[in-house]
């Protein structure tokens, strides 16, 4: 979907910005700022320079941004083309500091949306309205799907969580003809006791819209939507996926949403509102954008985006 927003103005490190909601949420994200600051200062460019990647903040930032005692080192010299490695032995590790950890991936759409379109189109009630069951996604101009890089992102989360012993699910691995619909993918986390859910997503934004952001449920109350129990649990986990996603990934949060801080709250999305268990979607750039589409189709990027979220769920979970 495409946002309107105000234009990209990013804080300055002597002058912070004072309008008051940024200055407030800033507060509780100080690592995606400050990972974006170090961005700004090392002139970081969009594909992500190793400095921007590991210089100060690992020293100076506060929890949410530390590297998570399980990070592993992002794999080196994947080939772009080349999708996430799927592991012939999926079983989760016998031991590990994530055992007893169940997470919950939600790659966004399905490849196979767009020949049921009927299907997707059916409304299911989210609570607060009725929504389509599904959308396609997006694509970039080139015509790599949205749903290709949702799966292939998730499939690099779970084996990074995998390897640290967690129970790992997918709400869908592109084996199923549509779908499944938005409330389909919270009763999924929700039946698997889930101790964090990820939804994976890329924007569909307008040219020169950059940057990721992560989208926190708003407090909701209708119908069977009830998020006040996990709002304050899914903002911790979200501000630890920003401040690692920076820092993983070298990418800026969005210039068009969420006034710099890479989180934005909604309560129009069936897939949170639904959510009885920690939850929170990642847009991780936009598809539409040139500069982002070459970061998304790359799958050496592909793998720090994984790593970056990865990360925060870690430093959620532990
Ligand atoms: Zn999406």
């Amino acid at each position: 979907m495409s946002y309107v927003g105000p234009d990209f103005d990013p804080p300055q490190p002597r002058r912070p910005r004072r309008r008051p909601l940024t200055v407030a949420v800033a507060a509780l994200v100080p690592g995606a700022l400050l990972g974006w600051l170090v961005y700004e200062t090392v002139g970081g460019s969009g594909g992500g320079s190793e400095e921007a990647a590991g210089t100060p903040t690992s020293s100076s930032a506060p929890v949410t941004a530390t590297t998570s005692p399980l990070s592993t080192p992002s794999k080196s010299a994947t080939d772009d083309d080349k999708p996430s490695p799927t592991p012939t032995t999926s079983a989760p590790a016998a031991s590990g500091p994530l055992k007893g950890k169940v997470v919950v991936i939600d790659p966004g759409h399905n490849p196979n949306n767009f020949q049921h379109t009927a299907e997707i189109n059916k409304k299911v009630n989210i609570g607060t309205t009725w929504k389509e069951c599904d959308t396609t996604g997006t694509s970039t101009n080139a015509g790599y799907t949205e749903a290709k890089f949702t799966l292939d992102v998730a499939h690099r989360l779970r084996t990074l969580l995998q390897q640290q012993g967690a129970t790992v699910k997918l709400t869908q691995d592109g084996d199923r003809t549509f779908g499944p619909c938005i409330d389909e993918r919270a009763q999924i986390g929700n039946k698997a006791h889930a101790d964090a859910v990820v939804s994976v997503h890329a924007d569909g934004a307008g040219a020169g819209q950059r940057g990721f952001h992560v989208i926190l449920p708003g407090k909701v109350k209708a119908g069977s939507a009830d998020t006040g129990p996990i709002v304050a649990s899914s903002a911790s986990l979200g501000e630890r996926i920003a401040g690692n996603f920076v820092r993983a990934t070298g990418s800026a949060p969005s210039n068009y949403v969420g006034d710099g801080t890479g989180l934005v709250t909604r309560k129009d999305l069936g897939g949170l509102n639904l959510s009885t268990v920690p939850k929170v979607f990642i847009e991780c750039g936009n598809m539409r954008d040139s500069k982002d589409a070459a970061l998304l189709t790359s799958g050496t990027w592909r793998q720090k985006a994984a790593q970056g979220i990865f990360d925060g769920v870690a430093s959620f979970l532990s």
